[in-house]
């Protein structure tokens, strides 16, 4: 009985795979919200690297992973992909789970893989900085060590909640050279405004968005550095997907389901897409669905539209499903799933129908993450708990109708850090937040209107 699929360093992917030629249609373009025109590579400047955004908008369907890239991927990739037996004998189901788990990188989630490769290219253009968000500590986590393999700087703003609640991560990230704020912070003018208002104010991912894109905007040798949402962000992330699809090759599946949690889309992104091109090629097909919590539902509940991606208003507008700029979603203890929208492609393949959407209360996925980790060992972190409950969900109902469907999982980070939120739901503390039609109607209210 095979528990383990694993590859060799050879099999590392060299290439990234860009979806966007493949689908019926591109995602419409981010627009300059002064001119409602489409942006174009010069306005993104002061923010990226050049080679960053070619590859936001390239039209290529493979991108070469740079050696410098490899060198540092080749710490933890390839990452091995599991066969759940012990959760399909606890479920009693027909089912066979897979899961592919990205908690075996350093800094314990998905994020290195896009990381590693932002930091490469801004020391290649000469950038001494990168200044980021982090909302669970994840991705702040994942760019402090990224910027340390290339010896440049890296400052970020961590959500406040966050920050008060997880000072485990802040830790990490300084132990990797990084400085770190609470956000909103008394560093930029955003910030002291929203503190002078609510001393308290738990903060949220779209305003660390804004303060660390202000801070960069201030230096010519800063950038900022996203680690979700945007285009490139989930081509890197395709990594997880290509070697999905060898491992599972390997003992002879395909999946009739995959599953992935989605903040901003990235993690679902990065093991979805390359299956998708399988699909759209006709070789398999998989139902490939995003799993969204019941508290910050953008994708199930919130409209398709031109939105800001921070809560300032400073970032080009972008066509995505969004809750509004300046929803500040409840303090659920999956920080990384706590944005107001959804990555533009992501939010497009969802408008195509190529994949659909539920969204999941927190309690049962902490239910589905004791079960997970009682029985397989791994203790997750609770964002990926919701791809979990969601892959549980569909182990049940192959029970009741006997069928022995294939799931596929992203298991995209563990949970050693986010213990807080585990002594939460076992002693019996968690609450669900279930977003209401008021509180979507005035967040929706500040969404600028297209003509
Ligand atoms: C950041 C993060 C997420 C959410 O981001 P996506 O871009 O949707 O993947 C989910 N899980 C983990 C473990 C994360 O660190």
């Amino acid at each position: 009985m095979q528990n383990k699929i694993l590859l060799t360093e050879d099999q590392i992917p060299t290439q990234w795979y860009n979806i966007i030629p493949d689908l019926p249609s591109p995602p419409p373009p981010p627009l300059h919200p002064g001119t409602m025109q489409p942006i174009g590579p010069d306005d993104l400047a002061p923010l990226f690297p050049m080679a960053l955004i070619m590859q936001e908008v390239t039209q290529d369907s493979y991108v070469d992973i740079p050696g410098g890239v490899l060198d540092v991927y080749r710490l933890w990739r390839p990452s091995p992909l599991f066969r759940a037996h012990r959760l399909e004998k606890a479920l009693d189901t027909p089912a066979r789970i897979y899961y592919k788990y990205e908690g075996v990188s350093p800094a314990g989630s998905h994020k290195p893989n896009t990381a590693v490769p932002q930091a490469y290219y801004n020391h290649q253009e000469g950038i001494t900085k990168l200044t980021t968000e982090t909302g669970a500590g994840q991705w702040g986590t994942a760019l402090a060590f990224a910027t340390a393999q290339y010896g440049i700087e890296c400052e970020i703003w961590q959500v406040a909640a966050s920050y008060r609640a997880k000072p485990y991560r802040r830790i990490m990230m300084e132990v990797y050279g990084a400085t770190v704020h609470s956000s909103p912070s008394d560093i930029t003018e955003y910030g002291r405004s929203l503190l002078a208002a609510y001393p308290d104010h738990p903060g949220s991912l779209g305003i660390a968005i804004s303060e660390a894109v202000a801070a960069a905007v201030a230096d010519p040798k800063t950038r900022y550095s996203l680690g979700s949402v945007l285009n490139h962000v989930l081509m890197h992330q395709t990594v997880i997907g290509e070697e999905a699809l060898l491992q599972m090759a390997m003992v002879g599946e395909t999946p009739d389901l995959l599953v992935g949690c989605t903040g901003g889309g990235s993690n679902f992104g990065g093991l979805a897409f390359p299956f998708l091109r399988e699909k759209m090629a006709g070789r398999m097909n998989p139902v490939i669905r995003c799993v969204e919590p019941a508290a910050c539902p953008s994708l199930t509940k919130g409209e398709y539209r031109y939105d800001f991606g921070d809560t300032a208003g400073m970032t080009p507008l972008l066509k995505m499903h969004t809750l509004g700029h300046d929803f500040i979603p409840p303090t659920i203890h999956a920080g990384g799933l706590r944005y107001h929208g959804m990555s533009p492609l992501v939010s497009h393949i969802y408008e195509l129908g190529l994949a659909e959407a539920e969204a999941i209360p927190q309690t049962e996925c902490f239910a589905g993450a004791l079960t997970f980790a009682r029985n397989e060992g791994i203790l997750p972190a609770p964002e990926p708990t919701h791809a979990i409950a969601a892959a549980i969900r569909e182990a049940k109902r192959c029970k009741e109708t006997g069928e022995a469907k294939v799931i596929l999982t992203a298991l995209c980070g563990h949970g050693h850090l986010d213990l807080a939120a585990y002594e939460n739901y076992l002693s019996g503390k968690m609450e669900d937040y279930e977003l209401t039609e008021k509180e979507l109607a005035d967040a929706m209210s500040t969404v600028p209107v297209m003509a």
